[in-house]
């Protein structure tokens, strides 16, 4: 039985005063026992705050980090490393996610290098994998995301794949307003699943969750989550206000 999770990532935005807010607000509303795990990911200029506020109430919101660098230290200008997101009790890591890859040009190589890091450091990434609307309207959407799990998880073996969640995000749909139809998440989803299988066996693709990301609100999380094979959501715009982000959170209830 895979658990829920409804990931928030606050993206760029939220000063420090503003993510104290949000996150306070969140713990009243989403204080009592959950049936699905709730993470958010703040900037990393309030995780600090963040992290204070979830610890002191005692909540089991999770905290997450929108990116990290490989490295444990060094000489990597604006660059933050997975022991430093451990030291402020950090546990999910969204790693290649289609801005970082598209905006900053992260290759499949550099988010393979990230999930090796994150993972050797005993925390759980996030992995990001989706199309381009060009790919899906070439027919190439189902190929862009084999070739991404291919690449991105050539380093895991079967002990870690489950410590990861996948978060399919159609490309044309983060941010857009435009969601993708629960049947397409849900064939993307499944040929997911399907590839985890074959790669790692039938109890591995049982057990691991796949989110999916892309202008997720209180309004469609239903019919989302109503899919065989979509064990939760990545939020982005849905998640910076306490009452749409809570409601996605409470959506079966
Ligand atoms: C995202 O960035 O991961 C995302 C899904 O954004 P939005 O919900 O705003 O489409």
């Amino acid at each position: 039985m895979r658990t829920p999770l409804i990931a928030g990532n606050w993206k760029m935005h939220k000063d420090n005063a503003e993510a104290v807010e949000l996150i306070e607000e969140l713990v009243s509303l989403l204080g009592k026992p959950l049936e699905v795990e709730v993470a958010v990911c703040p900037p990393f200029t309030s995780l600090p705050d963040v992290s204070g506020v979830l610890e002191k109430s005692r909540t089991s919101i999770r905290l997450g980090a929108q990116n990290v660098y490989p490295a444990a230290e060094g000489a990597f200008t604006g660059e933050i490393s997975p022991l430093m997101l451990k030291a402020l009790k950090v546990h999910y890591v969204i790693v290649g996610h289609s801005e970082r890859r598209e905006i900053f040009g992260e290759s499949d190589e550099m988010v393979s290098d990230k999930l090796r890091a994150v993972l050797d450091n005993r925390l759980f990434p996030i992995l990001c994998v989706g199309e381009t609307l060009q790919e899906r309207e070439g027919g190439e959407a189902e190929s862009k995301v084999r070739r991404q799990l291919s690449d991105d998880l050539k380093s895991l073996d079967k002990e870690e794949i489950t410590n990861l969640v996948i978060a399919y995000e159609p490309i044309w749909a983060i941010g857009t307003g435009k969601t993708a139809t629960p049947r397409d998440a849900q064939d993307m989803t499944s040929l997911i699943r399907e590839k985890i299988a074959g790669d790692y066996g039938d109890e591995s693709a049982d057990e691991i969750r796949i989110l999916y990301g892309g202008s997720v609100k209180p309004d469609n999380i239903v019919e989302l989550m109503a899919m065989h094979d979509i064990d939760g959501a990545l939020v982005g715009g849905g998640s910076l206000d306490a009452i749409s982000f809570s409601r996605i959170a409470l959506y079966g209830t």
